[in-house]
């Protein structure tokens, strides 16, 4: 609690009485602290791929640029490590500003199995790669109201962690359901799955069950972060389910129209 005291002066002067204002002010220094953190967090990320494109090129001005088959293999490293700089930056960015509500709902009417189709199709190569079977709707249509740019995201975040969570030959089904008011979309894998202590975390900014892993397969610890800023901007709800070893399914619950 904040506490404020003002003296109560009558006619004369004199001291009648104090008024005290109170504030709860738990919520203030709850938002610093998540503030400071996250500061923290954002820091130490972008700090790591600095260091290590600091590091490859040092040694390359130090000599190793002489030896062409280590000169490509460091700079790849440098490529590599400023793409995941630059991800992470996007990221970082795209949240801020839902965060701060700068960015208005442009809903339109869209075919949600469209934008389905469209998003895994950018993923193929991945698929391919993992052996792993997509499963697309059976419905050809489904129409609903909202910004097609941020459902596709949401899809893209969603299906690109269920191919990196999803060992090789595994399987990928997505699915839309249509309710009275509501769409239900669907993305479930066969993959490694997620233990239950972490479930209820990993919707934190740059929370990860394995660190190295994430960073392997080239992920910010923001992805699921982002997916449910999108979600809530559309009055939704996400939830998941996973079981270790068996797979994760997340399923979310987006209203058909927005007005
Ligand atoms: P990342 O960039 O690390 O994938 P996300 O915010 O997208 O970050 O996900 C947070 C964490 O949740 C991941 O690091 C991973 O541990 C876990 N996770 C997300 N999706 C899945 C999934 N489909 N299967 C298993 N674990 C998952």
């Amino acid at each position: 609690l904040d506490a404020h005291f003002a003296p109560l002066l009558g006619v004369d002067g004199d001291i009648n009485g104090v008024i005290t204002v109170l504030h709860d002010i738990t919520d203030i220094r709850r938002l610093e602290k998540m503030r400071s953190e996250f500061v923290a967090n954002v820091s130490h990320e972008l700090k790591t791929p600095v260091t290590s494109v600091k590091g490859f090129a040092e040694t390359l001005l130090d000599g190793a640029m002489y030896d062409e088959k280590l000169c490509r293999s460091f700079l790849q490293i440098i490529y590599d490590e400023s793409d995941r700089l630059h991800r992470l930056i996007a990221d970082i960015l795209h949240l801020s500003k839902i965060e701060q509500h700068q960015l208005p709902l442009h809903p339109e009417i869209i075919n949600i199995v469209d934008v389905i189709n469209e998003t895994v199709e950018t993923l193929q190569e991945e698929v391919s790669k993992k052996d792993i079977d997509i499963k697309l709707p059976d419905t050809k249509e489904l129409y609903m109201e909202a910004e097609k740019d941020r459902i596709r995201q949401i899809i893209l975040n969603l299906v690109a962690n269920a191919i990196t969570y999803t060992p090789e030959h595994g399987m990928i089904e997505i699915n839309v359901e249509e309710k009275a008011s509501d769409v239900k979309l669907i993305v479930k894998d066969t993959g490694i799955g997620i233990a239950e202590k972490d479930l209820p975390r990993i919707f934190e900014r740059f929370y990860r069950v394995d660190k190295a892993r994430s960073r392997n397969s080239g992920g910010t610890g923001l992805g699921l972060a982002i997916v449910k800023h999108l979600v809530e901007s559309h009055r939704g709800v996400i939830e998941v389910e996973s079981q270790e070893g068996k797979g994760t399914q997340f399923t979310i619950t987006l209203p058909k129209k927005q007005s």
